[in-house]
């Protein structure tokens, strides 16, 4: 593995780096064709930018419209460091909260890039007429996310995911209109085509008539999301998958830090059996909610029996447990702090609700203020509707109940300082790749990161892989290598229908869940997480020997898509647990019972395990191998990360 990280100091790395590698010429450009799969933020982006510069670009997702991608749930806001608000922001400042914030287990070189050009994606998504916030004089507004002590997070309300993505997908269709991307809606690339050991094509299956059609390129963009979906319940969007990155793995590229997945501390608490999705209430919502769980354990089960409502609990008796325990940041600690802090009041038994596993988010503070209504209303009027319409509890009279749940997955395919996997020829971006957040992501940083790599590092870097392939001749898609990928597609489909079983696949999707969420959560320990490695595997070959999946293969047949899913989904969950079993630390969401500090914090190793662990698959049934990218801190210091003072 070679990160091909530049040499010299920090801030000229990306500049020089941009001067040093090749560029195509404009008539060489459009003789270069480019498949992207995903039309989230990252795909969007790159697709639309690598257009605009006149590449002959495919784009692949698997909802109806490029525009349904789960970006466009993202609520809470996108960080730059324009020091708008005159508090001392810098992009050195931002750099550094992302590394402290990752529990110093990203590499610094790429966090510093996304920092610098965090500004440019603000000006670019302005200048597309995204309605971002703005203050009565004109000024874009910003507010507060947690791990930092400056307010970066451009927002529009609680839809940013949406309005950017409605920006991307503008610029997207004017590229569409062009002529110089083909937007294939419901194909879901099933399989990635190498030739000569570098990424040329995909074999994606049309949704809509059950095909399979051939694609080729001279060069892949994975752009598929992340694997949160592996627990079954989580804010992602229902067709959030791991199977496009899970076939990159399986044809060579690495899969890296698959343990650190984020768990987000403020969603609507798991109500029942039935219950297949859970809804994310923004980080933002920290800005002006304040967390707490009663004091006493009268008051726990006077609420819990419905003999008391939070509201009616007077300030003293009140545990304003994030801003005791972390006096600087108060209730605006890091996700992965959050968490583990209303964790540990529930397992104290200090949780509100009938099953324990809630704690309070209370706006009364601001309400009570003079303007108080309007400005909630303002600021976060569709969270507080959504609330209201999920629970039926009005949020401006009542505090929110939340509870933390499965958000978002730091791990991803390993990729370089260009965003190339390890087969060369195949780029990773967004939320699919690992680049940037090491063991835990900071609030509205994903977008960031989305669209920094599709707008503005992705268009450059690709360049230099592509210039050498001006004279290549155009992928052949009859060549032996795609009829090899079809068939094993087809063989995998005959496979799942051969099972013929009884059980349907949302019953192997839930079980996973659950052990997911009880031995690879919010914490973990050594015989956890052997059992989960155990467990997962009993289940999987449950799964291949009593699966149910109607119908046939040619027509629209959501279960076979599911079944293909959460057949990858066993495989990743396992490899996640093997992963957070050899990090013997604890840091960022990888919370290791073992290792910890007297008061509960995570303890990291850093002398063992400073590395990103990068897993290479060995074949079917063959124990995958890990290799190691040592991480340097040049610029950060190493240090227990500090939130109290
Ligand atoms: C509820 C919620 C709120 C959030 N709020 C914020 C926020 O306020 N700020 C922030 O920074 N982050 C936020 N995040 C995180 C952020 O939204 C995501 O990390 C980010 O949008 C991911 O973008 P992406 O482009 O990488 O992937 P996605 O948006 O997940 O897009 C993936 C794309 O890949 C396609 N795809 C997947 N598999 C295949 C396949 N096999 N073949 C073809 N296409 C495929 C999908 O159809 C889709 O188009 C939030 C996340 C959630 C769940």
């Amino acid at each position: 593995m070679n990160s091909r990280v530049p040499d010299g100091p920090i801030e000229d790395k990306w500049k020089r780096h941009k001067a040093e590698i090749k560029v195509v010429s404009p008539g060489n450009k459009k003789k270069l064709e480019i498949i992207v799969i995903g039309t989230g933020l990252a795909g969007s982006s790159a697709a639309a930018s690598l257009g605009e510069l006149g590449y002959d670009v495919k784009v692949f997702c698997i909802s109806d419209s490029p525009r349904r991608a789960h970006s466009i749930a993202a609520q809470g806001g996108i960080n730059a460091a324009k020091n708008y608000q005159n508090d001392n922001d810098s992009v050195y400042r931002l750099f550094y909260d992302t590394v402290k914030g990752g529990d110093y287990r990203s590499r610094e070189a790429n966090v510093y890039r996304l920092a610098e050009v965090s500004n440019q994606i603000i000006d670019q998504c302005v200048a597309q007429g995204v309605p971002f916030a703005r203050e009565y004089g004109g000024m874009l507004a910003n507010r507060s996310f947690g791990g930092a002590q400056v307010s970066r997070t451009f927002y529009a309300r609680g839809q940013t995911g949406q309005q950017l993505l409605l920006g991307a997908y503008g610029a997207l269709n004017r590229q569409i209109q062009a002529g110089t991307v083909k937007s294939y809606p419901r194909h879901e690339m099933v399989e990635l085509v190498l030739i000569n050991g570098e990424a040329k094509g995909i074999i994606a299956r049309n949704l809509m008539t059950g095909g399979l059609e051939r694609f080729g390129a001279n060069a892949v963009v994975l752009a598929s999301g992340g694997y949160g979906n592996t627990y079954f319940l989580s804010t992602n969007a229902m067709n959030c998958n791991g199977s496009a990155a899970w076939r990159c793995y399986q044809k060579g590229a690495y899969f890296a830090n698959p343990c650190f997945a984020q768990i987000h501390p403020t969603c609507i608490p798991v109500h029942g059996d039935q219950q297949s999705k859970l809804t994310l209430m923004s980080e933002s919502l920290r800005n002006d909610g304040r967390i707490w769980v009663p004091k006493s354990l009268d008051d726990v089960k006077a609420v819990r029996d419905g003999k008391l409502k939070g509201s009616e609990i007077p300030e003293e008796r009140r545990d304003y447990f994030l801003e005791r325990r972390y006096p600087a940041f108060g209730n605006l600690v890091p996700r992965d702090v959050a968490s583990r802090a209303a964790k540990e009041r529930c397992d104290a038994g200090y949780g509100v609700n009938q099953t324990g596993l809630a704690v309070f988010l209370d706006f009364s503070t601001t309400l009570a203020k003079p303007g108080g209504k309007d400005y909630i209303e303002s600021h976060y009027g569709n969270l507080f509707q959504m609330y209201q319409k999920i629970t039926d509890v009005d949020p401006y009279k009542e505090p929110m109940m939340i509870y933390p749940a499965i958000h978002y997955t730091m791990g991803g395919l390993w990729v370089d300082y260009n965003l190339e996997t390890t087969i060369p020829g195949l780029y990773a971006i967004g939320e699919a790749n690992f680049s940037d957040h090491g063991g835990n992501r900071l609030g509205a940083s994903a977008l960031m990161q989305g669209l920094a790599d599709g707008y503005f590092i992705l268009p450059y870097t690709i360049g230099d892989y592509l210039s050498g392939k001006i004279m290549e001749p155009h992928t052949d898609v009859k060549a032996t290598e795609f009829d090899e990928a079809e068939k094993a597609v087809q063989d995998r489909i005959a496979k799942v229908f051969a099972v013929n079983g009884k059980t349907p696949v949302d019953y192997f999707h839930k079980k996973l869940g659950r052990i997911m969420w009880e031995y690879v959560g919010m914490a973990r320990d050594e015989a956890g997480l052997k059992k989960a490695i155990d467990e997962i595997s009993a289940l999987r070959k449950e799964f291949w020997s009593d699966v149910r999946v109607p119908d046939t293969q040619m027509e629209f047949n959501q279960e076979l898509e599911k079944a293909l899913r959460v057949a990858d989904f066993f495989d990743i969950g396992k490899l996640m647990a093997m992963d957070a079993l050899q990090r013997r630390e604890s840091c960022g969401g990888h919370f290791r019972t073992e290792m910890q500090t007297p008061d509960g914090e995570t303890l990291r190793d850093d002398e063992h395990f400073s590395f990103v662990g990068a897993w290479e698959y060995k074949g079917e049934g063959a124990e995958p191998e890990m290799h190691k990218e040592p991480l340097e801190f040049k610029y950060c210091k190493l240090a227990q990360r500090n939130y109290k003072n």
